[in-house]
């Protein structure tokens, strides 16, 4: 369970971004923040993972004040996948889903397991994971966004304008994609 109560952030300098936002994401809900540009989404899902904190009110996690726990601990529950995919161009499609469990220090073997598994799952073809992230298209890219953040298995996603730069087609089958594997993950997704 995600809870706001009362949240506001004001940025230095003045800037009210978010103005005492409250709501409740219950465990294996999916929930969208939407609205125009610079109405303070972004900023909204960064105090989740506390990259930035709030001004006033309270952001609970399972309950549990979020200001109580260590923020390194915290980003370990939680995955993020940013606009504009943020594959890492000199790794390949492999090592990109696997970096969160590599610095988790789980073993190579395993780590190689879920890259398998994980890529199964979004229906793209093994041979995939030997490849750059160039060489793939932006919607196969965008997938393997999707994966990494679910290769840690985290509790909790955070999707940033997962789609933004996706044309429409591709943007419909990974909107499925992900209300698929929210059924069967049950993950709390947030984007
Ligand atoms: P959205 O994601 O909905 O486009 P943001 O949360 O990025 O909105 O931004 C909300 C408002 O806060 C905007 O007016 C933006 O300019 C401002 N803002 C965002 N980040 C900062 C920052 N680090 N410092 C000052 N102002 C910021
Ligand atoms: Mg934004």
């Amino acid at each position: 369970m995600i809870k706001f109560q009362e949240v506001s952030k004001i940025y230095k300098g003045g800037k009210k971004a978010v103005d005492e936002v409250s709501f409740t994401v219950e465990t294996g809900e999916m929930a969208c923040l939407i609205g125009t540009s610079g109405s303070g989404k972004t900023t909204t899902m960064r105090m989740i993972n506390r990259m930035t904190d709030p001004t006033k009110g309270k952001i609970l996690i399972d309950n549990q004040d979020i200001t109580e726990v260590n923020p390194v601990e915290l980003r370990r529950k939680i995955g993020y996948v940013i606009q504009n995919i943020g594959l890492m161009p000199h790794m390949t499609i492999r090592e990109n889903i696997t970096v969160v469990p590599k610095l988790l220090k789980i073993p190579q073997e395993e780590r190689n397991k879920t890259a398998e598994r994980l890529i199964q799952l979004v229906e793209m073809p093994e041979e995939m994971l030997d490849r750059y992230p160039n060489e793939l298209s932006g919607g196969q890219q965008q997938r393997i966004g999707v994966i990494r953040a679910l290769a840690a298995d985290q509790d909790i996603i955070l999707m940033d304008e997962p789609f933004g730069a996706l044309d429409p087609i591709t943007r419909d089958s990974l909107q499925d994609l992900i209300k698929d594997l929210n059924k069967r993950l049950k993950k709390r997704l947030f984007l």
